[in-house]
């Protein structure tokens, strides 16, 4: 039987109040949502919103990034337990635009993800190659290599407790989208090399896709073995895409 479907919207920097509160009350009021879980993750400035307008629902807020500190000096930063005062299920870290706008090392998203968890909010942990990587053959190694980082900081103990989003970077925001047999050998290499350091976790373990998912390319996709669910980031903004692709995950 497959893991139950997790959908997950990244709105990025993208929303206003008026716009947010169409979307907010489409999504809390929507039917058929039941029989996975939806999530979306907001600019950290509309987290308030979003808790206010979710909270009756069954759809689930989270953040797109995470502080890797506690508390202190650092200016313009939003700590894990500032969004634990949000009730926050989700926060993304590892973003392709995250690792490429901001320079984020692997490392330093392995911190952040460990700093989620020291909060108890589930760290969405984004890994994907280049085209160039891809055509040089190397999406296994930079994919293991994004993740062992993360597994470092977390340790293996707590690999039960994160999600995985396969974003290849090449189909992030670009309209290409993998294909199926694509996304899902990725998603089953991913599940492999977790099912060596835990067996258990790797059966439980939800792997997202995402790049460009949209209405039309996501039934193929949520349809394969190992692909349980999607981030999706330009659909997201759209109510009717995004409930439809939601529902196809079911
Ligand atoms: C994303 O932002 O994680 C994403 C997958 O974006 P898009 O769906 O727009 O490619």
């Amino acid at each position: 039987m497959k893991r139950k479907q997790l959908v997950v919207g990244n709105w990025k920097m993208n929303g206003s109040l008026s716009d947010n509160a169409a979307l907010l009350d489409g999504l809390s009021g929507a039917d058929g949502l039941m029989a996975l879980d939806v999530a979306v993750c907001v600019p950290y400035l509309y987290l308030a919103q979003a808790r206010e307008r979710l909270a009756s629902g069954g759809v689930s807020w989270g953040a797109q990034n995470v502080s890797e500190y506690d508390s202190g000096a650092y200016t313009g930063e939003v700590s894990g337990k500032m969004l634990v005062d949000f009730q926050v299920s989700f926060g993304l870290v590892g973003h392709s635009e995250r690792r490429s706008l901001y320079a984020e090392p692997n490392e330093l998203v392995g911190i952040k993800a460990r700093k989620l968890l020291e909060v108890e909010v589930t760290p969405i942990v984004c890994v994907g190659e280049t085209l160039e990587q891809r055509e040089a053959g190397q999406t296994f190694e930079i994919v293991s290599s994004q993740f062992e980082a993360v597994i470092e900081q977390i340790g293996i103990e707590n690999l039960g407790r994160i999600v995985i989003a396969y974003e290849p970077v090449w189909a992030i925001g670009t309209g290409l989208t993998a294909s199926p047999a694509q996304a899902q050998e990725v998603h089953g290499y991913i599940r492999e090399q977790v099912a060596l350091l835990d067996k258990a976790a790797a059966g439980s373990l939800r792997i997202l896709y995402g790049g460009s998912v949209k209405p039309d390319s996501a039934e193929k996709l949520f349809q394969q073995a190992d692909v349980d669910g999607g981030l999706i980031g330009g659909a997201s903004l759209n109510l009717i895409d995004f409930l439809t692709i939601c529902r196809l995950a079911t």
